[in-house]
């Protein structure tokens, strides 16, 4: 007998691969983001591939007065649909203290599918990509760290060409949705 030994997690069929971003402006920002990654990494169906820089940043739009974000972007390799994955990212955003209490508001918490491999969703409660994800410097500067050769399925665009691009682009030219 012998007992076979494998390092690697048992993970069912195919593993795409995801681009995710997260953002924290309330409570322990830095140990929210630590933990959150980390409990990604222990569920049986997502691999956490690898974590950003983490990226301080003034808030944009909400409420003013809010405090500083730090942003951070992730690649992970998952067995779940889209949506499935969303479900357990909104799981581990409530696990984390997050409450919902306005729109763009303070959260401890917040966790965004910017790219699911090369799919395109649309559906009521998901949209991939995130169609914010192009004009937002705290989610463009971590995802071009750690993904700048994805292709955005919608404009055939590598992220370091959009991130050049809106670098290259006045600020006021930008409307804010
Ligand atoms: P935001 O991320 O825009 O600050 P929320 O995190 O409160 O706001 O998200 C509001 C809703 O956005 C969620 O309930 C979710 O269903 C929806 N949503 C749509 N597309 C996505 C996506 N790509 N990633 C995460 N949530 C999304
Ligand atoms: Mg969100």
């Amino acid at each position: 007998m012998f007992k076979r030994v494998s390092r690697l997690k048992r993970k069912r069929s195919m593993m795409f691969p995801v681009l995710l971003s997260f953002g924290s402006n309330l409570g322990e920002r830095h140990k929210t983001l630590d933990s959150a990654w980390y409990a990604l990494g222990q569920t049986d169906t997502i691999q956490a591939v690898r974590l950003s820089s983490l990226y301080e940043t003034e808030p944009v739009g909400g409420p003013t007065g809010q405090p500083k974000y730090l942003n951070a972007a992730g690649i992970i390799h998952t067995t779940l649909s889209p949506e499935e994955l969303l479900v357990v990212l909104q799981k581990i955003e409530a696990d984390f203290g997050r409450v919902r209490t306005e729109r763009w508001g303070a959260r401890t918490l917040d966790i965004d599918i910017l790219l699911y491999a090369d799919r395109i969703v649309e559906l009521p409660m998901l949209t991939i990509p995130h169609p914010e994800m192009l004009h937002r410097q705290f989610v463009l500067e971590p995802a071009h760290e750690i993904a700048g050769d994805w292709v955005h399925p919608l404009s055939r665009k590598t992220i370091a060409e959009h991130r050049q691009q809106f670098l290259a682009t006045p600020l006021d030219s930008y409307s804010t949705k």
